[in-house]
């Protein structure tokens, strides 16, 4: 028999994915560069479903029916696009040719349009909620053509997450669409961590609260609003005792945080769009900072003296306020880090014409991803109904939330500037909204320097056109437009 589809690259994700395609009943040819990753696969895995096991290239190709579906799971960058020079010459027009890995957008772009040149339906498939996710059902985001939709439809909702009877899986706008819904996907995943990082931080610093105690706080967070899968897993990790030595877990961890680059791609991109991602913006610079380790012990030394604030000056807390406190601003901070990726999901669909439908993208992140959570339901019935909402904290869930947290939201962040308990995330999503809500912003006096230094002119509140005043001379103002 010919198989559905094919599955290059059996490394972790990929042979997962294959198990994943193979449960389901679809007969999946397996091809691996290293051929032991094949046979080892089929050997152990052999019995979960039909697999058509390739040893060269050739035969795999030759495995699949046509039009041909192909994925392709090998490390990204340069191997992914060795892989596809190898392919591309043994494919016929009309077949399909899946990037699976995480992918730079930008290179899916470039590859899709090379292909498409050649009669090669080239699809960019972000594929969410790692080694676990590949085997028991990721959130699938696709991009491509329609004709290669339809012949990779049935296999990829039957291997994705399913919420409600839903599959996590959508089909989301042609070429790079799929790969930039990931690629922001991750970027919120980096806000969603570094704000449940700042809570474990100010309930411990503030409160005294010890990882365990604090492992209960979260556990009953998970009862309410916040409820998702990171928090359920913050509880596990900060409940976790470290065998060796007996301590909390976290506190025998390195603290200088990885990254595998995704949340840089999504500020890199968020700049270039003009979209202020400020909460992934943070942290991200959040994970350098901590990886300084040599920066820190210096300006640790040269401040180890440094007086705190006279107590008596500081906002006395109460535990059960604080705690509750510090549950208000976390949620209203992750709700400026979605409405902020969202933004940059819209801006990115106009800049490709991607035509993105964002209630979509929230309703496939509700299962099989990290970020999964209670609370993408709301941005779900957020953007069905209001497709063309201006942001997301004008939403009335989400307007009522962050208007019920406000006051809280700001004595947590004073709390921390007063005790030196850095929060850069919830200081900047605070005054990112402050910022938005502002009736005047001082923009006006750097719109004034700006015409001081460069003759850059302005506008004026007054009356329509563009002004520059002769700064220099006798001030006089003249009408630039
Ligand atoms: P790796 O990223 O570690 O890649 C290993 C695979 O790539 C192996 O199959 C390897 O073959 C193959 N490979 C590398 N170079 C070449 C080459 N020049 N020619 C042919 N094959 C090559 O594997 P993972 O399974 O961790 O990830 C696969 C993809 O999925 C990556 O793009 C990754 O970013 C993405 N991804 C990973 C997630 C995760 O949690 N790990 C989550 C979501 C996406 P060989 O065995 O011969 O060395």
């Amino acid at each position: 028999t010919r198989a559905t589809i094919g599955v290059t690259g059996l490394a972790t994700m990929g042979r997962n994915l294959a198990r994943n395609i193979a449960r389901h009943g679809h007969t999946v040819a397996v091809h691996n560069r290293t051929t032991s990753r094949m046979t080892s696969l089929v050997e152990q895995f052999g019995d979960e479903g039909d697999f058509v096991g390739a040893e060269t290239i050739e035969d795999f190709v030759a495995a699949i029916e046509q039009p041909r579906a192909i994925i392709v799971m090998v490390k990204a960058g340069a191997p992914t696009d060795a892989v596809i020079d190898e392919l591309v010459p043994l494919l016929d027009e009309g077949d399909i040719l899946v990037d699976a890995g995480n992918a730079h957008f930008a290179d899916t772009l470039r590859r899709e349009k090379a292909l498409s040149d050649k009669g090669i339906h080239f699809v960019g498939m972000g594929v969410s909620g790692g080694e676990e996710g590949a085997l028991n059902g990721p959130s699938i985001m696709v991009g491509g053509s329609d004709h290669a939709y339809e012949r990779l439809q049935p296999v990829v909702d039957s291997i994705a997450a399913q919420v409600d009877g839903t599959p996590c899986a959508a089909h989301l706008g042609p070429d790079a669409a799929g790969h930039f819904v990931k690629m922001v996907h991750n970027g919120i995943e980096y806000a969603d961590m570094q704000l449940i990082a700042e809570s474990f931080d100010l309930l411990r610093s503030v409160l005294g609260l010890e990882p365990s105690e604090i492992a209960d706080v979260f556990r009953e967070w998970n009862e309410g609003d916040l409820e998702s899968f990171l928090i359920e897993m913050t509880a596990d990790v900060l409940a976790h005792t470290d065998a060796s030595t007996g301590k909390p877990f976290v506190d025998v961890v390195g603290d200088a945080a990885e990254q595998k680059g995704t949340g840089r791609w999504t500020v890199q991109s968020a700049l270039d769009l003009g979209v202020p991602v400020t909460g992934i913006a943070e942290a991200t610079f959040a994970r350098s900072l901590s990886g300084h380790t040599s920066q820190r012990a210096a300006v640790r030394e040269t401040f180890s003296d440094l007086a705190d604030l006279d107590p008596s000056t500081q906002r006395q807390v109460d535990r059960d306020a604080f705690v509750d406190d510090v549950r208000a601003a976390l949620y209203a901070s992750k709700i400026v880090a979605y409405a902020q990726g969202f933004d940059q999901l819209a801006a990115g669909s106009k800049e490709h014409g991607w035509d993105l439908d964002l209630g979509e993208v929230a309703t496939i992140w509700r299962g099989g991803c990290i970020i999964r959570a209670r609370f993408l339901d709301r941005i779900k019935e957020a953007y069905a109904a209001e497709p063309d909402l201006e942001t997301l904290l004008t939403a009335p869930w989400f307007a009522d939330a962050i208007g019920e947290g406000v006051q809280a939201w700001r004595r947590v962040v004073a709390v921390s500037a007063e005790r030196g308990v850095p929060a850069p995330a919830f200081a900047s999503s605070l005054a990112y909204f402050d910022g938005l809500r502002r009736d005047r912003l001082p923009a006006a006096l750097i719109q004034a320097l700006r015409d001081n230094f460069g003759a850059h002119t302005y506008t004026r509140v007054d009356r329509d056109g563009s002004f520059h005043t002769d700064w220099a001379g006798d001030r006089s103002e003249s009408s630039a437009s």
